[in-house]
């Protein structure tokens, strides 16, 4: 009756059917099983005429529908009851079932009998004729879809997910339904998600998976089948044999496989230097504008520039932008740098960093999908893909860390673990248990985890191959240990910071010399620090970023303050997106700690308020040979303390970090009057952490 052969189609520009060919004899009940998104409502949208195929040929007896409006198929033959039901809530439970017949122009009294034919399949929305479909229940509303597409008579009933959404004991009452038309002999074509129930319900069954057929056969058979089992129903297995009774009995709904990579690509789609600089431009004359008039702060500074938005013709013109530093923000808190309405803001995020410090950030949905696809960009550049199981062992909360890792690893499509940072018992337990292929945490928290599967004396029972991690500059040394004690993973430096957008603004690739930076999200400069003048290329300086489409706290030449260079030229890996090198160091004297930024002016105005210190200090930040880092805080006493009192100042001072700072130090207490003095600015910060760090 319905033969379809080579049928594509596309979404825009996403193909979403790739080739179908499928029959449905008269008289069959056929299924069409597979995962969400696998294609299959796009399929019985094309035989509707819902969706314009790209090309193929769907014949009804032998004669090509293609092109037909539905209200032609209608009268072909065909009736849709359509995933979610699309009942008219505000209408009657009759005045739903006639508009299924309102196409064919019956008679009344033709009506008449197709009302009572519906009636007596479905004696429950005969109870309900005057009630008005909205305040139906789920599994009535499906009885009223399913009864709308019986008035009609079809030759051919396309039922779409008749199942979705509804309790077990109502899916038995609606497959109950489907099983006596088909007796009935109405030829259906049965699309489903739960494989198991279509299965059953069906002669023949087509598996769909990323818009193409991967198997066909007898339902029967395809339902014996172990392999096909285990594959398309999940839960069969020798251990768990009870797992697949629950399959067959329907009653696990399984989603069927992941997203095609094929598909999946989070890579500009241009490739030429040009084409990236012609994006730029037009993301750099957007944000001026849109920054102008959205935002105070920058309408001021702007104009305080003599900038107008037009006159921003090159990107040349980038150098005559004012700039934008931490103090603004600071001093625009709570909401610093808005640029859109407060209607528009779906989230905050903030950095760590002592009270009063925080630099908070508005996100509008854009941001965030923005945010969420490059993230899924990092994630495909080192070479993740959906069967990848992600440990993400970075910090949730306001902080951007867990939330950025969370969303890209959730759009490519992988399986993420979200544990969060420290925990290394339930680490080790869930690397061991869910066999994790990707560990994302900071560079310390790595090398703790290295060395403690290594104490455990796990690597071979471990699965990861990959380590992303970010946030804290590593030595080359460190990474080659990290690597060993993992069973030699592959070590992928991430970056990004809160003010721009969050972590994942760029990654290390497959070749592991440079940082890619998604030069189609932010323009980077590499400027003097002092000078602020760009220097030559290839040059070490500051970082300074301007955003291109980031809508609630837009960037404009915002000082980073993080030390790096531009790497010139394509690198072997072929990517079209611009290189730096791994961040260096800072230009302020903000330490890098365990994952922390600190500024060590908020250690000054901790230790002050503990009366008996004294206002001298020191800052020593060392790491151990395993690698790990500590702090150690020199401090005087204050004149006249003595030194009966180090133990109970020591106590309260090391508390007072822990709970301000969120780090451990190490207290020592000297002598008033010990610590070197000098005229000019004292040196306080002493890092002698990284020795071989790897630019
Ligand atoms: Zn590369």
């Amino acid at each position: 009756m319905l033969r379809i052969a080579k049928l594509t189609a596309h979404y825009g520009a996403a193909q979403a059917l790739f080739g179908i060919d499928l029959e449905v004899g008269a008289g069959e009940t056929v299924a069409l099983v597979g995962a969400n998104g696998a294609g299959k409502s796009t399929l019985l949208k094309c035989v509707m005429g819902l969706v314009k195929p790209t090309s193929g040929r769907i014949e009804l007896d032998g004669r090509n529908v293609i092109g037909q409006s539905p209200a032609q198929m209608a009268r072909c033959g065909l009736a849709l009851s359509p995933e979610g039901r699309e009942v008219f809530g505000n209408l009657s439970v009759f005045e739903n079932l006639r508009l299924g017949a309102l196409p064919l122009r019956l008679t009344r009294r033709e009506e008449e009998r197709r009302l009572t034919e519906v009636f007596e399949r479905f004696p429950k929305l005969l109870e309900r004729r005057q009630q008005l479909a909205g305040t139906l229940s789920g599994g009535e509303q499906q009885m009223l879809a399913m009864g709308r597409a019986l008035m009609a008579s079809p030759r051919l009933l396309l039922l779409d997910e008749p199942s979705l959404g509804l309790a077990p004991l109502i899916t038995d009452e609606i497959f109950a339904i489907i099983h006596q038309l088909a007796r009935a002999g109405t030829t259906i074509l049965l699309v489903e998600q739960n494989a198991a129930r279509a299965l059953s319900a069906s002669d023949k069954a087509y598996l769909l998976a990323n818009g193409r057929i991967v198997e066909r056969g007898e339902s029967a058979a395809l339902l014996n089948d172990p392999n096909l089992r285990a594959a398309f129903l999940g839960a069969a297995s020798h251990e768990n044999p009870a797992a697949s009774r629950l399959g067959a009995a329907g009653l696990t709904n399984i989603r069927l496989e992941k997203p095609d990579m094929h598909q999946m690509d989070f890579m500009p789609t241009f490739t030429t230097e040009e084409a990236l600089h012609s994006h730029q431009l037009a993301g750099l004359q957007w944000t001026v504008r849109h920054a102008f008039e959205g935002s105070p702060f920058y309408r001021k500074s702007l104009e305080d520039a003599g900038i107008q938005p037009a006159s921003i013709t090159t990107l040349e013109d980038l150098r005559r932008l004012p700039f934008t530093t931490a103090d603004n923000l600071r001093e625009d808190y709570p909401f610093p740098l808005r640029s859109v309405p407060f209607e528009q803001i779906v989230r905050v995020h903030a950095s760590s960093g002592t009270t009063g410090k925080r630099k908070v950030l508005s996100y509008t949905q854009k941001d965030i999908d923005d945010w969420t696809s490059f993230f899924a960009r990092c994630y495909q550049m080192a070479g993740v893909t959906p069967l990848d199981r992600v440990q993400i062992a970075v910090g949730y909360g306001v902080w951007t860390a867990g939330a950025g890792f969370q969303l890209g690893c959730e759009k490519i499509g992988a399986l993420a673990i979200p544990v969060g940072p420290g925990n290394l018992d339930m680490q080790i337990q869930f690397l061991l248990d869910f066999q994790s292929t990707v560990f994302c945490s900071t560079a310390s928290m790595a090398l703790l985890m290295a060395e403690e599967i290594h104490k455990r004396g796990i690597a071979d029972r471990i699965a990861v191959k990959k380590i992303i991690y970010g946030s804290e500059r590593s030595s080359r040394s460190m990474r080659q240990r990290i690597s060993e004690l993992f069973g030699g993973a592959e070590l992928f430096d991430i970056t990004g910071l809160t003010e721009l957008y969050g972590p994942g603004t760029g990654i290390e690739c497959r070749q592991h010399d440079c940082i890619h930076y998604w030069g189609d999200y932010y323009l980077l400069e590499i400027l003097d620090p002092t000078s602020l003048e760009p220097v030559p290329e290839g040059e070490w300086g500051e970082m300074v970023v301007t955003t291109l489409c980031k809508e609630g706290a837009p960037l404009i030449r915002y000082r980073t303050r993080d030390i790096t260079r531009i790497i010139p030229g394509r690198c072997a890996c072929g990517s079209v997106l611009p290189r730096h090198s791994r961040i260096r160091g800072r230009t302020d004297d903000t330490i890098k700690f365990r994952g922390v930024n600190i500024y060590p002016s908020s250690i000054d105005t901790i230790l002050s308020a503990v009366p008996g210190l004294g206002s001298e200090y020191q800052i020593h930040l060392t790491r151990d040979q395993d690698g790990r880092d500590y702090m150690c805080l020199r401090v005087e006493r204050a004149t006249g303390v003595n030194a009966e009192r180090n133990a109970e100042l020591i106590h309260e001072a090391e508390h007072q970090i822990k709970k301000q700072l969120l780090v451990s130090a190490d207290l020592e207490l000297v002598d008033y009057g010990t610590l070197p003095r000098s005229e000019r600015k004292s040196q306080r910060v002493f890092d002698s952490r990284i020795t071989d760090e790897i630019v």
